[in-house]
């Protein structure tokens, strides 16, 4: 077992904004005992920093656990990391860590747009989560609206597919499933079947 033996082990989970990714993500960790990054906090501490009128790329550069703190997961946030997450300095300075993260002794899960094809693409075992776009949209309204009652379906639509677009097609790093990587579909599947075939790739993976 992975986690007896303290080996490195490494899970890449990418797709596009709302797909379960997330959810996904947190279950296969809690499962196997593997510790979880999220790495789009990574970029939403960055955009946050450049709403404030910092300069992205130093921000980047000296990002401190205290940066990943408060309410991180709004919508204009999101944009603002899709934005930053274009600059390839920005990307650069975030490899390392990343790198370090995933190859840590027990394991680990990160999320993201590049893991399986640019942070690791040697991960042992790499899911790309998507689904339709109508329902990722719906996933993220239902979020954000809890918080937020004035947030419209509109609105967030619009959002989910600015961010996808500039996602996939920036020139470093775009979105991409690897090569290698098992295609999950969610948009019919409950959250208990999706998360339940990603803990069977994984499983499959460590045999
Ligand atoms: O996953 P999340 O929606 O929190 O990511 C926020 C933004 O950060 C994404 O829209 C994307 O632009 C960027 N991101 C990225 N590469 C990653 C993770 C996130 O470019 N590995």
């Amino acid at each position: 077992m992975i986690g007896s033996d303290r080996m490195a082990f490494t899970v890449a989970i990418d797709g596009p904004a709302a797909a379960g990714k997330g959810t996904i993500s947190r279950a296969v960790s809690a499962h196997f005992g593997l510790a979880h990054l999220d790495t789009g906090l990574l970029y939403r501490a960055v955009g946050r920093k450049a709403l404030r009128g910092g300069d992205p790329v130093a921000a980047a550069q000296a990002l401190a656990p205290e940066d990943l703190q408060g309410d991180l997961r709004t919508a204009e946030i999101a944009q603002a990391a899709s934005r930053v997450a274009a600059i390839p300095q920005v990307r650069q300075a975030l490899v390392e860590f990343q790198r370090q993260f995933a190859r840590r002794d027990g394991g680990a899960v990160l999320d993201g747009r590049d893991i399986g094809t640019v942070i690791c693409p040697e991960a042992e075992a790499k899911l790309f989560v998507t689904a339709s776009v109508e329902v990722r949209a719906e996933r993220r309204f239902l979020e954000l609206v809890a918080k937020d009652p004035s947030v419209s379906r509109e609105s967030v639509l619009a959002d989910v597919v600015a961010r996808d677009t500039r996602d996939a097609e920036r020139d470093t790093a775009p979105m991409a499933a690897a090569a290698d990587a098992v295609v999950l579909d969610t948009s019919e599947m409950s959250i208990d079947a999706a998360v339940a075939a990603a803990v069977e790739l994984v499983e499959r993976r460590m045999r």
